[in-house]
């Protein structure tokens, strides 16, 4: 998917959270939030996050594997607890806002790396398709629906 796709999955997922009463609305969530929620794609070239790091992780990560793991997802989270604390909610939150629309594509990813098994829905689309813009309708409504509660509307 997108980066576009996962920032708005993000957005989605963050203003659910709120509304449940997971996180608060704070600067320093929605930060997290967005970076996390672009975060795993450092493995691929001319992405969001590969672009803002000075590493070249697509030479030592294959693309969809390691930094889409759960094993991934918890090194970022204890790297990411030696900047700041608890935020581990806002990481989850972002994190699953990557990795749950990459299940929608027709590759999936490796949750479970080291291990082979790639994970993905029955359901597919390419990244960039109609179906990918129907995802990301349904996560534009997901927004407006949160916001609509977190305000009391
Ligand atoms: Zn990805």
């Amino acid at each position: 998917m997108l980066g576009k796709t996962h920032l708005l999955t993000g957005a989605a997922f963050g203003l659910a959270a709120v509304n449940y009463g997971y996180i608060e609305p704070t600067l320093i969530n929605v930060l997290v939030i967005a970076v996390a929620s672009v975060l795993p794609d450092i493995d691929k070239k001319g992405t969001v996050a590969s672009r803002k790091v000075l590493l070249p992780f697509h030479l030592f990560f294959k693309h969809r594997e390691f930094t889409h793991s759960i094993l991934g997802g918890l090194c970022f989270m204890f790297l990411l607890s030696i900047f700041v604390n608890d935020v581990w909610c806002a990481f989850l939150i972002g994190f699953l806002a990557h990795v749950i629309p990459d299940m929608f594509t027709s590759h999936g990813i490796k949750l479970f790396w080291p291990f082979k098994l790639t994970v993905r829905f029955p359901m597919t689309c390419s990244t960039g398709s109609v179906g990918e813009s129907l995802f990301s309708s349904f996560m534009i409504v997901m927004c407006l629906v949160n916001i609509g509660k977190v305000l009391g509307l």
